[in-house]
């Protein structure tokens, strides 16, 4: 049986490009700054996203760690998004090592958080207080189907952030899926943070590694806390390796996963049973609500026919497009759901 595996777009491989210049990447010890194929990447990292510098570490949730302990103390708050991966998916890491309290704003059905919210859950100065130490965004946002933040939505933030003297971090996992759906170069929507975390492990196809990017300054101090985290690497060439291919080759294809995407959503949505708008879905992340029983049942009747989907909680069901999954999968994805719900529905109707 074919498998469709629509789970994340983490489930990439490498590709054979990548696994050639893997094998060919010259390398050196990356903690002495020695390594010539790391110093590439982070170059290449700094100059596609607007900013001085660059530290390649293990994954976006290192990377996300990496900034918030970077610009905040003990005790201190960052005003994240109620949906926000790094508030949810990252283990309560800025809490639980760097004792940082998540503030949390409500995030909008399309990822933003309103520039009104920020500026009320900015500390006052006063002895009462914690001190605010950062304001997180997201772009693309996971939790919000991929929803892409404008230039305009992230300055509205900034702007606010900045006037009280915060800074921002840009939790750009799928930052490129962001800057592709919208035609802009990447650095378009990040000129207002002051640093921003990418991943390299997503649609972008290499098997390992994030980017955090940010100033001269700000990377100095972050490559300190990446090595208080077990994050310094050795001869870690053969895997920047695979993550210049992936700025370099994977960048601009993005723009069929999201194709793939909308046309899985637009199918999806004349299913009986299943919930979701179409309009709604802009990248590679299609969540839909699922109406005639319990969305682990159909996940797992998806995953029997071969069609695999994660499981998001309540009755939403998560599908990601991505390089391994082809037009015709989707289709063929679409014939599938279509027949699994129909056995769905019969079943209910006999019971
Ligand atoms: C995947 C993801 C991360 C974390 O990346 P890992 O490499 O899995 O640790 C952070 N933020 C967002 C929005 C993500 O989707």
């Amino acid at each position: 049986m074919k498998v469709i595996d629509l789970r994340s777009d983490t489930v990439t491989l490498p590709t054979p490009a990548m696994r050639q210049a893997m094998y060919e990447a010259e390398c050196g010890d990356d903690v002495w700054g020695e390594d010539p194929t790391v110093g590439r990447l982070e170059r290449m990292a700094a100059q596609v996203t607007g900013k001085e510098a660059a530290v390649f570490v293990v994954s976006g949730t290192m990377g996300n760690l990496t900034a918030v302990l970077s610009w905040c103390g003990r005790g201190d708050e960052a005003i994240v998004g109620d949906q926000a991966h790094v508030f949810l998916n990252e283990a309560g890491g800025a809490s639980a090592l760097g004792g940082v309290a998540y503030h949390t704003a409500p995030n909008d059905e399309r990822g933003r958080l309103a520039p009104r919210d920020v500026e009320a859950a900015i500390r006052a100065d006063n002895i009462h207080y914690p001190r605010t130490g950062l304001v997180c965004l997201e772009n693309t946002h996971n939790r919000c189907s991929g929803a892409v933040l404008t230039p305009q939505d992230t300055r509205a933030v900034a702007e606010v952030a900045h006037r009280h003297g915060i800074p921002v971090h840009l939790d750009g996992a799928r930052l490129f899926n962001a800057a592709v759906y919208l035609g802009i170069p990447a650095r378009e929507l990040t000129k207002d943070v002051d640093s921003v975390s990418f991943c390299l492990s997503k649609g972008l196809c290499a098997p390992i590694g994030s980017l955090l990017c940010g100033s001269g300054e700000f990377i100095r101090k972050a490559r300190r806390i990446r090595k208080m985290l077990g994050g310094g690497m050795r001869q870690v060439g053969v895997i920047a390796a695979a993550g210049i291919v992936a700025l370099e080759a994977m960048v601009d294809r993005l723009a069929e996963d999201h194709q793939n995407a909308h046309r899985l959503a637009v199918g999806l949505a004349g299913i009986p049973g299943i919930r979701l708008d179409p309009e709604r879905v802009q990248t590679n992340i299609v969540i839909f609500q699922w109406k005639l029983g319990l969305a682990p049942e159909l996940i797992a009747g998806l995953g029997q026919r071969g069609v695999k989907a994660s499981y998001m909680g309540g009755d939403q069901v998560r599908m990601v497009t991505h390089h391994g999954v082809t037009a015709q999968d989707i289709e063929d994805a679409l014939t599938v759901a279509a027949d699994v719900a129909q056995s769905f529905r019969a079943a209910g109707v006999s019971r």
